[in-house]
């Protein structure tokens, strides 16, 4: 079944066989494999149960025996080494830590498990230990463990080679048989089925771990619908099983944020959250989770060793909070929704010493996909909720809004229907007439305007927001706004001074003429609605290419949290008691300064004032003026 190759010149197959052995000595023999296979069927942990064939092969089949194993990752591995000898059990053990296979530098082990071919070499000289020797610490090993005689058998199954049972006898003992070396090739045969047996079994119960976690996993994920919530989930449901621990970051604003980090030892939650504050991970580095978020791609580290860890240290401050969080290995896979990153799913093993493999990748890949779209799903559902409460808060107040002028207007309109009924009306009745019909139209431009502020607003949210460009001049635009204003500037008590920058009294630019009316008569009249009683200053000044309006006021203010949201839809601070307004006027302002080229900014502090202000670019227009 397994080619003899002598390794050294040593009897040919000829003499091997001319050695015949005594009829007990098969008899013991097959006693021996019928003792190894109940060994190697009574569980499927192969990894001692080879361990127990290595005991059971010393002494009548070897002095020593090796059993080395190539693992899913194709790394081979020395499961056993084990002594007849108690006394040498040391030595044994030191040989299996100091020489492992794939270091080995004699290639005869290395050729068995690339062949699939046994290699006899039935006398083993001194010499021949010597030129197998790595080291002078190998070959007094060697020699202390005793070779004179040697069987490596390969362990295949399959087509596939498992690894190898090398039998060593020392000096003083018959060397290997050509029946003892198919014994060894039996009971390689049946070591190598057990592996195999137990490897598939393994995988069954992997994939039916995989599935119930799966089911698992979804139920969870699909149990919330805030996103925070299930990216912790997330990270707990992996950790301990799949990592010791394990964060969750979502992609904000072109940056990643941490939501969510579970660790087995809680108490290094807090470490792996300072390293993480103090040490963001680099935007532009090729590797890690910026990388990972950018290209869509998992990045799996098997193996972080020591070298790595130093080499990413930014700091001795960043390389004790990695020593101390003892990274072992590391997985980031993409959290994917639509096709397309929105975070990343950090996985590392550490305490518990294990290495991630491509299963794992392939499996946490799909949770990956499976967390990405519970994530996105739960942030539409509320923003969708969002957007629906400030469209009704929105519907609230603008019925207010309009109710307002529309009751003042019925009021007015009572009044004059009064006088129109009378039989006969006096002078006196004729001034009320008069003055009722200006209130109707001031009503009625206040209903206008609210009205058109509504029909911006759905002009804008649908994108058919036009600007009709052409040369304007700023400061003449300005100047119409203060005018207009100059009532309501009188009844709230402010005074209003307009500072034109520079030795121009005009300033051109190519804009929209109403656009930039518009724009300055909704700062004017906050300034005025929040600054009442107060001066209001306009400062308007321009560079070559571009113009900016200021207005300051000395009202209320604005806190700072609040100048954040000031421009977006329906954004009101103040509350709707004291100040009436749709909270869309700087929301309209900002799309048309935006759509004009410029860019809307605010300075404020609360209890002093605000400064408003819009800079728009001229274009390259030429000025007239200048
Ligand atoms: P509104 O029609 O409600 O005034 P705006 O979009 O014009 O809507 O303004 C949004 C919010 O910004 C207002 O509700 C108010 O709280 C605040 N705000 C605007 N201008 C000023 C200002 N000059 N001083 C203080 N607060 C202001």
């Amino acid at each position: 079944m397994f080619a003899v190759a002598p390794m050294s010149a040593g009897p040919s197959t000829a003499e091997l066989n001319e050695r015949r052995e005594p009829a007990e000595e098969a008899q013991r023999r097959s006693r021996f494999l019928i003792s190894a296979s109940a060994s190697l069927s009574e569980s499927l942990d192969y990894e001692r149960t080879l361990q127990q064939v290595a005991e059971l092969s010393v002494p009548d089949m070897a002095d020593w025996c090796t059993v080395t194993v190539v693992d899913e990752v194709g790394v081979a591995r020395r499961l056993a080494v084990v002594h007849a000898d108690p006394a040498k059990q040391e030595l044994a053990a030191e040989y299996k830590a100091k020489f492992p296979p794939t270091e080995h530098r004699s290639r005869q082990l290395v050729d068995v498990l690339q062949r699939g071919a046994a290699a006899v070499s039935v006398t083993v000289t001194d010499e021949d230990l010597v030129r197998a020797a790595q080291s002078e610490d190998h070959l007094r090993i060697m020699r202390a463990l005793g070779c004179a005689s040697c069987v490596m058998v390969p362990m295949v199954v399959r087509g596939q080679i498992l690894g190898v049972i090398s039998l060593m006898r020392g000096q003083g003992r018959p060397p290997y048989s050509k029946s003892e070396v198919d014994t060894a090739g039996e009971l390689a045969h049946r070591a190598a089925l057990a592996i195999d047996n137990a490897r598939l079994y393994r995988e069954a119960r992997r994939r039916e771990g995989t599935m119930r976690f799966f089911a698992e996993a979804s139920t969870l994920l699909s149990s919330s619908l805030d996103h925070v919530s299930i990216c912790e989930r997330l990270a707990h449901l992996v950790v301990p099983s799949f990592a010791d621990w394990c964060g969750v970051e979502l992609a904000e604003a072109g940056d990643l944020r941490s939501i969510a980090i579970a660790h087995v030892d809680t108490a290094k939650v807090e470490i792996a959250r300072q390293m993480r504050l103090r040490y963001p991970p680099d935007a532009a580095s090729p590797r890690g989770p910026h990388a990972v978020l950018r290209t869509g791609r998992a990045e799996l580290i098997r193996e972080v060793t020591e070298e790595m860890t130093s080499r990413g240290a930014r700091d001795a401050e960043h390389l004790r909070f990695m020593r101390d969080l003892g990274l072992r290995s590391v997985l980031m896979v993409p959290l994917v929704a639509g096709g397309r990153p929105i975070g990343v799913l950090n996985l590392v093993w550490a305490e518990s010493n294990r290495h991630y493999g491509p299963e794992d990748l392939e499996m946490m890949r799909e949770l990956g996909r499976r967390a990405g779209l519970a994530v996105e799903n739960a942030r539409l559902y509320n923003e969708a909720r969002a957007a629906v409460k400030l469209r009704d808060e929105f519907l609230s107040i603008a019925s207010h809004e309009l109710k307002t002028p529309l009751t003042s207007l019925r009021l007015k309109v009572d009044g004059i229907l009064r006088i129109t009924a009378k039989a006969e009306r006096s002078a006196a009745d004729l001034a009320k007439l008069a003055a009722r019909v200006q209130g109707v139209d001031k009503q009625v431009g206040r209903l206008t305007e609210l009205v058109d502020a509504l029909l911006d607003v759905s002009r804008a949210a649908s994108g058919q927001l036009q600007l009709r460009l052409e040369d304007v001049d700023l400061v003449a635009v300005i100047e119409a706004v203060a005018e207009r204003f100059k009532d309501d500037l009188v009844a709230a008590g402010c005074s209003l001074s307009l500072v034109v920058t520079g030795e121009a009294k005009a300033i051109h630019g190519r804009w929209d003429r109403l656009r930039l009316d518009e724009v300055a008569t909704n700062f004017l009249s906050n300034a005025i609605k929040y600054g009442a009683g107060k001066p209001i200053q306009i400062r308007v000044s321009a560079t070559k290419t571009v113009a900016t309006i200021e207005i300051e006021d000395h009202g209320i203010g604005i806190s700072p949290e609040d100048q954040q949201r000031l421009f977006e839809r329906f954004a009101r601070v103040v509350s709707p008691e004291h100040y009436g307004g749709f909270g869309l006027g700087l929301w309209i302002v900002k799309l048309l300064v935006e759509a004009m080229g410029g860019k809307v900014a605010v300075r404020s502090a609360v209890g002093s004032g605000s400064v408003f202000s819009a800079q728009l670019p001229r274009q390259g227009k030429p000025p007239k003026d200048q």
